[in-house]
């Protein structure tokens, strides 16, 4: 067995900084062996000009609209974004396939070691089966009139089949407090048990008017598409507690966006469930509304933060460095290995790989990338690379 023995300038385990002069034990497959002070690493040690971190966790994705890469206009807000996704979904599979193939691989060159990816079909399912990436699978389910519940959950176990019949990762998923009824929150409730799951929330400032009194530009939206809102009864309360109930029982609930989400929204999930995770999109934000999440509120709730890049459709590139720049760009108080920890270990942990990846502990196996040209004081910079060293 071949023993590579890295010394970083410094080593992100997932959750801190370790103490300069600490070299990494890895063996030739890429799992951690061990952490030890430069005195008892013996010799051929490899010094490294960077910092030593595991591979990056991007909880958020949707692989399969890759394609749309550069036709959405930016910052026409969520419901003139939603309209366009919809009018473009009609694509040659050919020209899908050969997009998705390539935002797998930027994945991986740009340090990605797992996805969330959000599902409608099973367009990514042979791409994810021969990908160094692990993926978990959301099928996602939309469905805002009572009566197409029952066959948008037909299409979704369908769906669910394929993944399941060749071992991948998956679980269903609730596409957004606005599009989803209460008939359909019934169906797919009883399969959260124990899952991971996801949920677009507080995306724009309509969906609180919707659950509030019925207002806003939603139910505008529904009729000029010819769907009938008049089943929906406003609850009176924020669209997170309307909906959060249906998702007691699963292990995590990854909140996505939540650009609009108020401080008591917060403090609310944070206490209603131990597995909330907050899942920021920074640059989907601004692409989509020109807006910003709430991290400042979030940090200080001491909330379980994540990082995702949402699709092509609203993005320019998959980079969870660039996420990360974006972050520290409107948010210089969040130092770098906290936010290292979101894209890491947090990220593990809110998909349920955290047995195998998100920190480098001896037997994982989690990616070992290298950050190059950080500042002086270690704040990610623009030209800050990240090279995969497994
Ligand atoms: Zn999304």
């Amino acid at each position: 067995m071949t023993i590579r023995k890295l010394q970083p300038q410094r080593i992100f385990n997932g959750q801190q900084l370790l103490e300069a002069g600490t070299v990494l034990l890895v063996d030739n497959t890429g799992t951690i062996l061990d952490l030890v002070p430069a005195n008892q690493a013996g010799d051929n040690i490899e010094i490294l000009n960077g910092w030593i971190t595991p591979g990056f966790i991007n909880c958020h994705c949707h692989l399969e609209l890759s394609y749309m890469l550069g036709v959405i206009p930016e910052k026409t807000g969520l419901i003139s974004f939603v309209k366009q996704v919809m009018q473009n979904r009609e694509i040659a599979e050919e020209k899908q396939q050969q997009a998705i193939q390539i935002a797998d691989q930027q994945l991986w060159n740009q340090g990605v070691q797992a996805v969330g990816d959000i599902c409608n079909q099973t367009a990514t399912l042979s791409t994810k089966l021969s990908s160094p990436i692990t993926y978990h699978s959301f099928i996602e389910l939309t469905g805002w009139h009572p009566s197409v519940a029952e066959s948008r959950y037909q299409t979704a176990l369908k769906c669910e089949k394929a993944f399941a019949t060749h071992s991948l990762r998956h679980s269903l998923s609730p596409h957004a407090p606005y599009s989803v009824s209460t008939k359909l929150w019934q169906k797919i409730r009883p399969h959260f048990s124990q899952q991971p799951v996801t949920l677009h929330t507080q995306e724009s400032a309509d969906e609180q008017l919707l659950f509030e009194n019925g207002t806003g530009n939603w139910p505008l939206f529904y009729e000029s598409l010819g769907i009938g809102h008049s089943e929906f009864e406003p609850t009176g309360k924020s669209s997170l507690q309307s909906v959060l109930p249906f998702m007691k029982e699963a292990a995590t609930v990854l909140l996505v966006h939540d650009t609009f989400t108020q401080a008591a929204d917060m403090q609310w999930a944070h206490s209603y469930h131990p597995g909330i995770c907050w899942c920021i999109c920074i640059r989907a934000n601004q692409y989509i509304e020109n807006a910003l999440p709430p991290i400042a509120e979030l940090r200080s709730i001491g909330a379980r933060i994540v990082v995702g890049t949402d699709s092509l459709a609203s993005n320019y590139s998959l980079s969870i460095l660039q996420e990360l720049y974006s972050i520290q760009q409107h948010f210089p108080q969040v130092p770098t290995p906290e936010l290292l920890t979101w894209a890491t270990y947090n990220g593990a942990e809110a998909l349920q790989m955290n047995k195998s990846l998100g920190s480098l502990q001896p037997g994982k196996r989690p990616g070992i990338l290298l950050l190059n040209n950080l500042s002086m004081e270690g704040q990610l910079l623009q030209s800050t690379e990240v090279q995969r060293l497994w």
